[in-house]
């Protein structure tokens, strides 16, 4: 046996020059993607789809059509249609009573989980799509210096996203407020803060500053940092890197609610002990030593990733049902190839075009996600009228 040939030695060149091939087939692949063919699209919505997003019968649609006050979408053959900007005022029209009353202020969702590949990111931007959809105006932070939440809306983090489109400048300290960094995205109704690999830079720039400050509050920067989007935005989204971060426990501080996505595996169950262990040593140290509360509206426990007809995950779903009892959502997300075909195109279910997977499976995968937006839709609804008693 060769020895060189088996064990194929890589000096840091070889690192260099991988890392370069790498870099330049992302740009490729994201020129095709971009491409305005292929470029990303918020759906476009029928006569049928807009009057079940307005929730209402469709020949609503028709006789409202009559008073020339909401967009008329435009005629393709004998149909006609409505982009997503067009379809948003329409939605916002008949769902006002569903969407964020005027006194009260956006309601902020982490999406956590120090375990990488349980879904956070996918839950984080469908939630984010689908609340979008029902007509409320949603903010994903990503704060996940991998940015895949960032490339999901088309923007390259390595390439494209510099200091002052991310949260850095907050954590930092050279911005009290991160408005600075928002930018809206091809989907009308969500904006977005982007993440890249400089994000990292929070984890040194946070305990620098608590050092030089022994009174500052490293654990208050974003929440602090979200008062203005709490009052230009319906509902704020983060999606967290997978590690217990300076930048994980400001997320977890500046959230009303929390969702943790966990597939049905032992080993994923296992992790999350470890979650919840953390997480509460945390809230003792920083809140509860300081006499201080901080209340959770909410903790959903999301069964995400789930395959049918498993039998170890049939197992470890009766352990998370024992151990989360009612913070567990009455849903599953399904383990579905229409995810896979999706993320395949830097995109969600949302974003799959009908006709590219079957219309079944399609549907089968959206009505999961729809349930989720649905329920997650009312415990926020739920936040703003606790809000309004106060
Ligand atoms: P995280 O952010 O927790 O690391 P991701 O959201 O990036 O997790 O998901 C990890 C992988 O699992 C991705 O490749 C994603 O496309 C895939 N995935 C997520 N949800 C599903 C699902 N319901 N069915 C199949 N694959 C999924
Ligand atoms: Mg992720």
């Amino acid at each position: 046996m060769d020895i060189k040939q088996t064990i194929k030695r890589q000096h840091l060149q070889d690192i260099e020059g991988q890392s370069a091939r790498i870099s330049s087939m992302m740009a490729t692949i994201r020129e095709v993607m971009l491409r305005p063919k292929d470029a990303k699209n918020a759906p476009v919505f029928g006569a049928t789809q807009l009057a079940t997003a307005c929730e209402v019968d469709k020949s609503k649609i028709t006789y409202r059509m009559n008073r020339g006050d909401l967009p008329e979408g435009k005629m393709r053959g004998n149909r006609r249609e409505w982009t997503m900007e067009e379809a948003l005022p329409w939605i916002r029209e008949f769902r006002r009573e569903q969407l964020r009353p005027e006194d009260a202020a956006a309601v902020t969702i982490t999406v956590a989980n120090f375990k990488g590949g349980v879904a956070k990111t996918t839950t984080a931007v469908t939630l984010a799509q689908g609340l979008a959809m029902r007509g409320h105006r949603v903010l994903v932070l990503d704060l996940d210096p991998q940015g895949s939440a960032t490339t999901l809306f088309g923007v390259l983090p390595d390439a494209e996203v510099d200091a002052e489109h991310t949260a850095m400048k907050l954590f930092s300290g050279e911005e009290p407020d991160l408005t600075y960094a928002i930018r809206n995205t091809y989907w009308p109704g969500i904006d977005l803060v982007c993440a890249a690999p400089l994000l990292f830079g929070a984890e040194f720039a946070l305990p620098a500053r608590q050092t030089h400050d022994p009174g500052f509050e490293f654990w208050k920067v974003l929440d602090r940092g979200l008062d203005n989007a709490r009052e230009t935005h319906d509902v704020i989204i983060i999606d967290t890197p997978p590690a217990l971060s300076y930048v994980t426990i400001n997320a977890l501080m500046a959230a009303d609610g929390v969702l943790l996505p966990l597939p049905p595996s032992a080993l994923d169950f296992a992790s999350s002990a470890q979650f919840w262990d953390l997480f509460s040593d945390l809230c003792n140290q920083l809140v509860r030593s300081r006499g201080e509360d901080k209340i959770f509206e909410f903790i959903d426990v999301l069964l995400s990733r789930v395959e049918a007809n498993d039998t170890a995950s049939s197992v470890v779903r009766g352990w998370v049902l024992e151990g989360y009892g009612d913070k567990v959502l009455p849903i599953e997300i399904p383990k579905t190839a229409v995810a896979a075909t999706a993320s395949a195109e830097f995109g969600t279910v949302y974003d799959v075009a009908r006709g590219s997977v079957s219309a079944k499976t399609l549907s089968r995968a959206r009505d999961a996600y729809d349930r989720m937006c649905q329920l997650i839709e009312q415990q926020i609804q739920a936040v703003w009228a606790l809000q309004q008693e106060q």
